[in-house]
């Protein structure tokens, strides 16, 4: 088989495609050969040696995935040889009170394929049962490995932490992301207002076409007033962050009265001023959201599978280009989702 590795921390180049032995389906496991992989921005920053973090190298890339059932293990009874499947990427014991209760994201011991175990980017590889959910028909393989881990995390901070309402509005920081598009989507579904920022006109005109109602520049200091001027004076009910820095006092100061911000990420830097009076005052909540349960991603692949949620792809590139992939995602010039044909 080959896979995706690096045998040390560092830029797109450290990424190598190697040719290694297939692996035997274990016992307890599902053996997968991948169709398509895709990139999350969690994939640089592994890739650049996260502190604190151990992470065994060789390490191979990747928590989005989809692929073809091609070895059952023996004690696994609710996979089939032939079955398409779409890769669940949280890990987590099963055994603990969180995880019975169905709060797998917030067990002791969550983790994420491709950033604390290795990670899909090899064409076969054996997956726990958990980790593995239907492929919805009428994706593509590219469409499909590119749903998981954005559609997972957008789900849990727009349903479960910001509780978005139909008749809402929602402002979405960075919607060229992958989260950020799958926010858009949700958030229309539930049939929110949906305000979208992004930093060209080409990725607001993307955003648009996504399902945004109106679209801002993230990049304008004054962009809360825009959103003030949408809303009627109100502000906005939610706020969907992952960029961080660059965007915190917009996303704030665009919040009305008991607002809720959930974030998830903070891509252009991890510090922020707050000022304090703003929340006390408007009765804010600033909720922090990672991942989500197994019954979130089970949601998200009933609505792909409806036909409600649609990744959007901006290119695939080949498993042999791995790095430049790797390279594009940094550009930031993507809208949508980078993948890599697995065949
Ligand atoms: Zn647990």
């Amino acid at each position: 088989m080959q896979a995706l590795r690096y045998h040390q921390f560092g830029g797109p180049e450290v990424l190598k495609l190697e040719t290694l032995p297939d692996p035997d389906v274990s016992p307890d496991s599902v053996l997968v050969r991948m169709k398509a992989t895709a990139l999350n921005h969690l994939d640089i920053w592994v890739r650049e040696g996260i502190p604190g973090l151990p992470i065994h190298l060789p390490h191979v890339p990747g928590s989005d995935g989809a692929g073809v059932v091609v070895a059952v293990g023996k004690n696994v009874s609710q996979w089939r040889v032939g079955d398409e499947v779409v890769i669940q990427p949280g890990t987590f014991c099963g055994q603990c009170d969180a995880c019975k209760r169905g709060q797998e994201d917030l067990c002791p011991e969550y983790g994420i394929l491709g950033e604390t175990s290795p990670g899909v980017m090899q064409t076969l590889k054996n997956y726990d049962p958990v980790n593995l959910g239907p492929k919805p028909t009428d994706l593509t393989w590219e469409e499909s490995a590119a749903l998981p881990l954005a559609y997972l995390t957008a789900w849990n901070m727009v349903m479960n932490r910001a509780e978005l309402k139909a008749g809402e509005t929602v402002l979405v920081q960075g919607a060229s992301s992958g989260v950020g598009m799958a926010a858009i989507q949700i958030a229309k579904y539930i049939g929110a207002t949906v305000i979208a920022t992004a930093r060209t006109a080409e990725k607001r005109r993307a955003a648009g076409m996504v399902g945004a109602h109106h679209t801002l520049d993230s990049a304008d200091p004054k962009m809360y007033k825009e959103v003030k001027s949408l809303t009627r004076g109100q502000g906005a009910d939610v706020v969907v962050e992952h960029v961080g820095q660059a965007t915190w006092q917009n996303s704030l100061r665009s919040l009305g009265f008991a607002g809720r911000l959930v974030t998830c990420g903070a891509t252009t830097g991890p510090v922020a001023e707050v000022e304090i009076r703003h929340i006390f005052s408007k009765r804010l909540s600033i909720l922090g959201s990672t991942m989500g349960s197994v019954a979130d991603f089970n949601a998200v692949l009933s609505l792909a599978e409806k036909g409600v949620l649609k990744p959007w792809i901006d290119r695939v590139f080949p498993l042999s280009e791995g790095s430049a992939a790797h390279e594009y995602l940094v550009s930031a010039h993507e809208f949508g989702k980078v993948v890599i044909s697995m065949e």
